[in-house]
């Protein structure tokens, strides 16, 4: 390619700016044959002509002593304009002396009157075009457009650079995310996100100005800071989310995870893992928005790990086995087994017995659930046909539905081809889908769990009042049964207020017409009042905890035994 033609081919274009005509004229004749040549005979025309935005310049001469407006206001002027300041400008003088003051304003070169050398002057300007072009290109790689921060790669290899210098300096790793920014983007439109994002960065970039650190953006809406060690971050953290409370955009939220003082021995990847495994911890809390990484997420850290790197050989060892816990239907004079649900338990043979609070969360995050829940369902759909063998009837039982599987595009595919191989119907399987999976993506969960409807399957809708949802939401999402929040039953009798909460958990239900299911029923005193609220069906200690197929059995013999 021609040096003097851009990447489309075509010519590229420069500024004369010259009161006289003859200087004018020598010069556009030296550097036509490379360029498309413009003329203005002073800096106002000139600026004009930049403004008007219809060419773009590659380049700019520049005489010094012109009238309406000379060189020096011209230069000072440009360099005020975000995008003019980026076009290079070489001055044509005679006079020596002005050339200090030029640089401080901005020239990159100089042209010496009378223009006796036209080769010199024709290579001094390609040069500094492809000089300024280059600069340009690398700009918009190692730079984020949106924000200007830089790029994760550059990112990274700026550390490295600094580490180079310096690598005795004490640093933090620092990770910044917006709390649910999907739903910004969503309620606000892309401009209402971004808007939200260019703040963060305005934020960071203050803060960076007072000390040595760089800063880029990952992710959409993860920013990675790498600074000064300091040990502000308690205040730091609220001023920010101050300066983001009072900017004129979306109600955002961040979450901030710090790893201090990095461990230089480690790699700088390393650091921002730490950091973001800080950040994930405070993921949804609303009382605390910032976490450090120390010895006990360390330790976390590694616990999880090792349960991630375990998982499989789990599902194949069958040392996850499902446990069932009953549920009584209270309506009638005594209660009557109605149902169960199938939950998770993790025998490790190091580690010992795991509950899934302790590793459900976890597998969500990295969309291992799937395979745990499949896995699940493929036990319950299995004892199901056992037991309807076995005792010539049906318990139903429900099996949990992370919010993960939602998007799995097999879902209802992978559900029927359970019911075929044992031949089961739909309404033998509940799915239960826990509350807050209704806040993350509303729209697409009310289309999955329409279709699942439509082939028959129940769905239950668990830990309703657990505060994600609104009631607005809860009539346009279609349900079969409700299953009230445990923390509900746990006040209900510790004051007026929870009472009350139950008492609306119940007319809600009510008005949808769908029964409703209390979790974590301990005692007889909480039952009756549930059932004299109109509760239907109860789950909890109270009737038994969770337990293995065969002790189960026990629930399903006493009941055949009172028919009898
Ligand atoms: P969940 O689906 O709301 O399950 C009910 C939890 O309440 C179970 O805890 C159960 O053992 C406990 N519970 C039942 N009755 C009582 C009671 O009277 N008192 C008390 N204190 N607790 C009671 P578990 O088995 O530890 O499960 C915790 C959560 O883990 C479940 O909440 C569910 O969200 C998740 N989970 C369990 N198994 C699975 C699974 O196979 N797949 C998925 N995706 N999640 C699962
Ligand atoms: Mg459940
Ligand atoms: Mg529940």
């Amino acid at each position: 390619m021609n040096s003097f033609r851009n990447s489309a081919g075509l010519m590229r274009r420069v500024l004369i700016v010259e009161d006289e005509p003859i200087n004018r004229e020598m010069l556009g004749n030296i550097i036509q044959q490379d360029y498309e040549v413009s003329y203005a005979e002073d800096g106002r025309q000139a600026l004009d002509m930049l403004q008007a935005k219809d060419k773009k310049f590659s380049l700019i001469l520049l005489d010094l002593l012109m009238p309406k407006m000379d060189g020096m206001t011209f230069l000072d002027r440009i360099r005020t304009d975000e995008e003019l300041r980026s076009i290079p400008v070489i001055v044509v003088t005679s006079e020596e002396d002005a050339e200090v003051e030029c640089i401080r304003r901005g020239a990159v070169d100089f042209i010496r009157k009378p223009y006796d050398m036209p080769e010199v002057i024709l290579a001094r300007c390609r040069r500094i075009v492809e000089l300024s072009e280059d600069k340009a290109v690398i700009r918009s790689a190692e730079r984020d457009t949106l924000t200007g921060l830089y790029t994760k790669d550059f990112f990274y290899e700026y550390i490295r650079q600094m580490e180079h210098y310096n690598s005795r300096r004490d640093m933090d790793a620092v990770v910044i995310n917006v709390e649910r920014f999907h739903l910004i983007n969503e309620s606000y439109g892309r401009q209402g996100g971004n808007a939200v994002l260019q703040r963060i960065s305005e934020l960071i970039t203050e803060q960076l100005n007072s000390c040595v650190g760089i800063a880029c953006r990952v992710e959409a809406d993860t920013f990675f800071i790498y600074w000064d060690h300091r040990d502000d971050y308690e205040t730091l953290v609220p001023e920010m989310q101050n300066g983001l409370d009072h900017s004129d955009i979306a109600r955002t939220r961040i979450r901030v995870g710090v790893y201090k003082d990095v461990d230089k021995a480690d790699i700088e990847e390393i650091w921002f893992d730490h950091a973001k495994t800080a950040c994930d911890r405070v993921r949804g809390n609303y009382t605390h928005q910032l976490a450090m990484y120390d010895l006990m997420l360390h330790k976390r850290t590694l616990y999880q790990e090792r349960l991630i790197r375990d998982i499989d050989g789990a599902i194949r060892n069958r040392d996850l086995v499902v446990f069932y816990q009953p549920k009584y239907m209270i309506r009638g004079d005594r209660p009557v087994l109605c149902s169960a649900e199938a939950l998770i338990r993790w025998k490790h043979p190091e580690l010992g017995m795991i509950s899934p609070g302790d590793f459900v969360p976890l597998f969500e995050s990295n969309g291992l659930i799937q395979k745990l829940d499949e896995y699940v369902w493929r036990e319950a759909a299995a004892q199901i046909r056992k037991w309807r063998e076995k005792y010539n009837r049906t318990i139903p039982v429900s099996v949990n539905v992370s919010r993960i599987d939602i998007y799995d595009p097999m879902l209802e595919e992978k559900l029927e081809e359970l019911l075929e191989r044992h031949q089961l119907s739909p309404e033998e399987i509940m799915l239960e889908i826990t509350e807050s999976a209704y806040a993350d993506n509303a729209q697409c969960l009310i289309e999955v769990v329409e279709r699942l409807r439509e082939r028959g399957f129940k769905i239950e809708m668990d830990d309703f009042g657990s505060g994600y949802s609104s009631l607005n939401m809860i009539t346009t999402i279609p349900i079969d049964v409700l299953k009230m929040d445990m923390k509900f039953i746990r006040n209900m009798e510790k004051d007026e207020k929870s009472m009350k909460l139950v008492e609306l958990v119940l007319d809600i239900a009510k008005f949808l017409k769908v029964p409703v299911v209390a979790e974590g029923v301990e005692t007889q005193s909480q039952l009756d009042k549930l059932k004299e609220r109109g509760c239907d069906i109860i789950q909890g200690y109270f009737f038994s905890k969770p337990v293995p197929p065969e002790e189960f059995e026990v629930f399903i013999q006493n009941e055949l035994n009172r028919n009898t």
